[in-house]
């Protein structure tokens, strides 16, 4: 399954809101400069998304995502897809709680 690989830059007002989203103990060091979306292809209504950074110390998985579309940009607090279906007990679905398409599995198997 190929991405939308939509890429855009992080700017210094979404750093500002992650690290605030993400905490004190959060590293800025650890944030990417610039993210592409993880999504499946999809038409230009719908956000582009990438994941920034986990929460630290938070064991549910939490993480913050980046929302875009066009020069509008969001940060928000994401639980992770735990009840995606899973086809395989060795892959797992790497998108947010409420992603839409397909999913991004990772396997964890070495081909
Ligand atoms: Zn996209
Ligand atoms: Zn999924």
């Amino acid at each position: 399954m190929s991405a939308c690989a939509t890429p855009t830059r992080l700017s210094p007002t979404a750093i500002a809101h992650t690290l605030t989203l993400a905490g004190p103990e959060a590293d800025s060091d650890e944030l990417p400069t610039y993210v592409t979306c993880e999504l499946d292809p999809h038409d230009t209504a719908q956000n582009h998304a990438a994941h920034l950074v986990f929460l630290p110390d938070d064991t549910e998985g939490k993480a913050v995502w980046l929302l875009w579309n066009g020069k509008r940009a969001l940060t928000q607090l994401k639980g992770p897809r735990l009840e995606c279906d899973q086809g395989d007990a060795e892959e797992i679905c790497t998108l947010y709680v409420d992603h839409p398409h397909g999913h991004a599995w990772r396997s964890t198997r070495n081909y």
